[in-house]
């Protein structure tokens, strides 16, 4: 049975949402791997997240995690952990890694985000906050570095995957510089959140709580927010 081949991944934002689904989905691809049935295995050598030291711990002692980022530098945690705002960051400008998962929430996954692009590490990007708020630094970095910008989240992604379709570069990474010809318009649609079905006035009496209450998805709480009051789709 051939040797699998192993991937070095940085996960920022790893006790969320999205970065617990991540470390889900390397475990499982882990066991296919050790079984033979997955050509690759990915060995993370990094975590990061803001106060939840105790999922980091214990995230850390299950994937055997070197190096770990709590940006807290209040809360009770190993000595040998970074510290701070600038934690994460740090890993990100001294680490090898072979894909950043980009996926801590708001402008606080910026810097990380733009280290790995000035850095040439190629970007899994879910943390949309970092191209709202500066885009033209990101991209500009990472076209200069080589770096890939892949989106994880979903509207953007079913966007690459349909321009790619279109395209005649299927492989395409990094993304394409410009939208194939023929090209107009991008639209997005609204699968349902909270209010799907609520007239104007009463969303305008919605409560938080009625507005965390996504009916399919379990998603952190800035992003369900986002949803319900479709700045999302603004995003
Ligand atoms: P969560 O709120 O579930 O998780 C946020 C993560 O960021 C946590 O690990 C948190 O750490 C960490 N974090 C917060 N502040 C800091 C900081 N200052 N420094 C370092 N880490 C920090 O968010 P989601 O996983 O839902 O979303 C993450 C990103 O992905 C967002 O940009 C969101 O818009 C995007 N996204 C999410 C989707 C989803 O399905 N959840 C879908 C599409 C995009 P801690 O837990 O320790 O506070």
């Amino acid at each position: 049975m051939p040797e699998p081949d192993t991937r070095r991944l940085i996960i920022l934002g790893s006790t969320g949402s999205i970065g617990v689904q991540t470390l889900d989905v390397v475990a499982h691809l882990n066991t296919l791997a050790d079984r033979g049935e997955h050509a690759t295995r990915y060995e993370v050598v990094a975590l990061a997240a803001g106060r939840n030291a105790d999922l980091l711990r214990a995230q850390a002692s299950r994937f055997n995690v070197g190096a770990i980022a709590l940006a807290d530098d209040q809360i009770d945690a190993p000595s040998a952990w970074r510290r701070g705002e600038d934690a994460a960051a740090s890993i990100v400008r001294e680490l090898d890694a072979d894909l950043v998962v980009s996926a801590m929430v708001g402008a606080a996954g910026l810097p990380a985000t733009l280290a790995a692009a000035l850095r040439g590490l190629n970007i899994a990007l879910a943390n949309k906050e970092s191209l709202v708020t500066a885009g033209a630094l990101v991209t500009r970095a990472a076209q200069s570095s080589g770096a890939a910008l892949l989106p994880l989240d979903s509207e953007h992604s079913a966007l690459w995957q349909c321009l790619t379709g279109l395209s005649t570069d299927t492989a395409l990474t990094p993304p394409l510089a410009s939208p194939p010809e023929g090209v107009h318009r991008l639209i997005l649609t609204a699968s349902g959140g909270p209010f799907r079905d609520w007239p104007a006035d009463r969303i305008a009496g919605a409560t938080r709580a009625q507005a965390l209450a996504h009916p399919t998805w379990d998603m952190g709480p800035k992003i369900t927010i986002d949803c319900a009051s479709m700045t999302n789709k603004a995003l």
